[in-house]
């Protein structure tokens, strides 16, 4: 389970009640702490001769909670999770409801039969379907939730925590806002979050990280002009780990930050190596994670690298994505005005999943908007997504931007692209992300020489 800090007891029994204050215990102290509590909850159910038959086990972690507590401050954050309590408290079926971390919570569940657990499921999910007004400020949140069965006869406190834990994992690996219920396929390579944190900040260390590279092709011309650096993990035992399954992580554990260095100084490194032996020249583009945006030394520290580097910084581009630059607007435009009279490009990454309002495009020196693979995908079958992204497109152009279409990776989602003007594109049709020699090996003979596929 993820840094556990504080243990508040939210409390539905009155045997808990010595924990009804706030307390600051160490990680394995509360590990015990919770199991005893657990304990406690299913025997006294028990010995009261108690009709339920289903135990349930859940662990709700809030997504993203280091990006609420950026935007709104730490305050707004403890009311917001004083409010999560209490609503969770209020549902019928939840005997135990312990706040085990900053922002994580787990949830015991009695039910008679298969229905009332289910609406018990239900009704958790629904507390987070409805906005939250904390200060005056309403907010959306969403959870990720790992859920395991407690048989008392077959399964130990300790065994149902690891359970609900795994299946936390899962729902956070497959893109959060998810319940998923535990099953063996479940059991990692790391058998918990802490080990995976571990690993990971072993991994920025010992250089076990690797990027790889996807071209970005210009349609009028053919020519690629743009290399997106996207990070993988080479992990000694498991092999590669694909992004999405550890920037979460990393993003919750603060380790972004390092990560985030390191990208852009090897992104930088491997520019320098290729302008040296005069191939592949085009810009580099390097995603910046919004925890790492919102760190007040970012722009000093990306400076930094890159002078140290000495590479022009007319080389760069930082995809960034619309939650980053929403959260505090008088910053954002400071950071942003400051790495572009550096000569650093801006893109919006997922450009179109993020926030309603486009006031920001206004504002902010914005070099490129990237359409979210999710509309895309379908634009073809699909005549909203084509009307979004047919908007966007004309969007960019009205702003005189670059619009760049990720995913693309089949014919007819190109020549529909091409036929709503877009720009450019990047997608498995021209090249997956691969290895700085592959990607030599593959485009070097091109530098500069037109792209068939246009
Ligand atoms: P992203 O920045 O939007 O990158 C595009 C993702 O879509 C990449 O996944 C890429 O491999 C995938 N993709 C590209 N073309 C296609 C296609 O035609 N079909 C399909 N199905 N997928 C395609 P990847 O490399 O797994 O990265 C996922 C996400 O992880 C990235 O999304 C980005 O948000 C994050 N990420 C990757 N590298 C870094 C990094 O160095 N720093 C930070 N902060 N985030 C990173
Ligand atoms: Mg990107
Ligand atoms: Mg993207």
């Amino acid at each position: 389970m993820k840094a556990v800090r504080r243990l508040f007891h939210f409390a539905a029994s009155t045997i808990l009640g010595t924990l009804r204050s706030k307390k600051i215990i160490t990680r394995i102290h509360q590990r015990q702490q919770l199991q005893a509590l657990l304990k406690q909850a299913i025997g006294s159910q028990h010995h009261a001769k108690d009709t339920a038959l289903l135990r349930t086990l859940l662990i709700l972690d809030i997504d993203r909670f280091r990006q609420v507590n950026f935007s709104l401050g730490y305050k707004s954050g403890d009311l917001l999770l004083e409010e999560v309590g209490n609503r969770l408290r209020a549902i019928h079926g939840c005997g135990l409801v312990i706040q085990s971390g900053d922002d994580e919570f787990v949830l015991l569940i009695h039910a008679s039969t298969q229905d009332q657990l289910s609406q018990a499921i239900q009704s958790i999910q629904h507390v987070f379907a409805t906005s939250f007004i904390v200060m005056g400020q309403e907010c959306f949140i969403t959870v990720s939730i790992g859920m395991s069965a407690v048989d008392i006869t077959l399964t130990t406190i300790e065994q149902a925590l690891h359970q609900a834990d795994q299946a936390l994992l899962a729902a956070k690996r497959t893109g959060k806002n998810k319940l998923v219920t535990y099953h063996s396929s479940h059991a990692q390579p790391f058998s918990n979050q802490i080990q995976m944190e571990t690993e990971l900040r072993k991994a920025i260390l010992e250089n076990q990280l690797i990027l790889y590279y996807q071209p970005r092709l210009e349609l009028s011309t053919g020519n690629i002009i743009c290399l997106e650096a996207l990070v993988r993990w080479n992990h000694p035992e498991i092999g590669l780990i694909a992004p999405n399954e550890f920037i979460p992580l990393a993003e919750e554990s603060g380790l972004i930050l390092q990560l985030g260095e390191w990208v852009l100084r090897e992104a930088c490194l491997q520019k320098a190596r290729w302008l040296e032996a005069d191939i592949l020249n085009y810009q580099i583009a390097v995603n910046i994670s919004p925890c790492q945006f919102q760190d007040e030394s970012f722009s000093d520290k990306a400076i930094q690298i890159i002078e140290q580097t000495g590479i022009d910084p007319a080389f760069l581009e930082f995809e960034i994505t619309e939650s980053s630059i929403m959260q505090n607007m008088d910053t954002t435009v400071a950071v942003l005005d400051k790495l572009c009279n550096k000569g650093i490009s801006i893109s919006i990454d997922d450009f179109g999943i993020g926030y309603s309002s486009l006031n920001y495009l206004k504002h902010f020196p914005i070099h490129c908007l990237k359409i979210d693979r999710s509309f895309v995908k379908n634009i073809h079958s699909n005549k909203d997504d084509w009307a979004i992204t047919n908007a966007i497109i004309h969007l960019g152009h009205a702003l005189e931007v670059q619009v760049v279409a990720e995913g693309v990776e089949e014919w007819s989602q190109l020549e529909i692209l091409k036929e709503t003007t877009c720009t450019t594109i990047q997608g498995y049709l021209l090249s997956p992300p691969v290895s700085a020699i592959e990607i030599e090996q593959t485009f070097q003979a091109n530098n500069n020489i037109p792209v068939m596929i246009s």
